[in-house]
């Protein structure tokens, strides 16, 4: 029989690890005349009691597997190790709050059987239970890396998705340290189905992202798929010049015509301000590419194992 890996990176997160699992087991019940299944949870450094719990399902239930990193990686470093360590002929990603409903699986592994599929992926319809402000940044963000990366970027887009063994090893084969997987997956192609659900509410605990954390995940999102921020400030630089070319003829002309009275300091202070912010600007931005270079060439781990479900069991 078929076999489907279900990823789960979980970072402090003892409230839902076992309402997930309770969960799951209803789906995996329910689904188990077609596919067995194998739960691979990724304690990502948890500071509280979510490695315990993990533990415990794992020698209870052998479908269970764990990896236990010896600090928080990230998300991204979670399914990357959860994607390097499945052995399912399909494999999905899901968060373990239940915002990605598990009963959902049913019909997303019937697209890929019978409709050939290679993957279906899964949007949320609404954004409700995250703030005004939330909402009105990823809306713009959307709009943003839509038109500045040429690969595919699906406003609402969830991590959630179930794929074929051949889409997760395209997707490994993809090394790259500085990991933006929403972009990953659209880069490797094969056919996605998407599917549409209603946001759901976090069953319990709290968001693990903060405001800055996905700010800083969201600029990565851009450079880790376009170069267009540096055609951008290159652009401004033309743009500048242009404007310089032009100040410089109207005050020639006018020192020709009126003579040269000196004045204009404050017009000054505030060119001088704005032509050195921008000049900042451009160079932050090629830092930034440079620094991501930087990490890329220094090839460190993405993640460090410090325990997984073979030392316990
Ligand atoms: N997560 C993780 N490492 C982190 C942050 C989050 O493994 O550094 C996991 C978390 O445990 C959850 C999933 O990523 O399973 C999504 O996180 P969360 O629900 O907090 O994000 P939100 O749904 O609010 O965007
Ligand atoms: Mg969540």
């Amino acid at each position: 029989m078929e076999k489907i890996s279900v990823v789960v990176p979980c970072y402090n997160e003892e409230e839902t690890v076992s309402i997930f699992y309770q969960e799951i087991t209803k789906t995996i019940e329910k689904m188990k005349k077609q596919v067995t299944f194998e739960l691979i949870f990724i304690n990502d450094g948890s500071k509280d009691k979510t490695l315990e719990k993990i533990r415990e399902l794992a020698l209870k239930d052998k479908k269970v597997r764990y990896i236990s990193f010896s600090r928080n990686f990230g998300k991204e470093a979670a399914m990357l190790a959860g994607l390097e360590h499945a052995t399912g002929d399909y494999i999905t990603t899901m968060d373990v709050d239940l915002q990605d409903p598990p009963e959902l699986l049913e019909e997303m592994y019937r697209l890929i059987k019978e409709e050939k599929y290679d993957c279906v992926a899964t949007k949320s319809t609404s954004r409700n239970g995250y703030s005004f402000f939330r909402k009105f940044c990823t809306k713009w963000y959307y709009r943003i890396i839509q038109k500045f990366s040429k690969i595919e970027m699906v406003s609402g887009a969830r991590d959630f998705r179930l794929m074929t063994r051949q889409m997760v090893n395209a997707v490994l084969s993809m090394k790259e340290y500085n990991r933006y997987s929403k972009g990953l997956f659209s880069f490797v192609g094969f056919d996605t189905k998407w599917i549409e659900y209603e946001n759901q509410e976090r069953v319990a605990g709290t968001t693990k992202w903060s405001f800055w954390k996905l700010f800083t995940y969201a600029f990565d999102g851009i450079t880790a798929f376009s170069t267009m921020p540096l055609v951008l400030s290159a652009f401004l630089g033309v743009l500048f010049c242009l404007i310089a070319f032009i100040l410089i003829l109207i005050i020639i002309l006018k020192t020709l015509v009126w003579g040269d009275p000196v004045s204009g300091w404050p017009s000054l202070a505030c060119i001088i301000f704005l032509v050195s912010g921008v000049q900042l600007f451009c160079l932050g931005i090629s830092g930034y590419y440079l620094s991501k270079t930087y990490l890329e060439t220094k090839a460190r781990p993405i993640y460090i194992i410090k325990e997984t479900e073979k030392d316990v069991v």
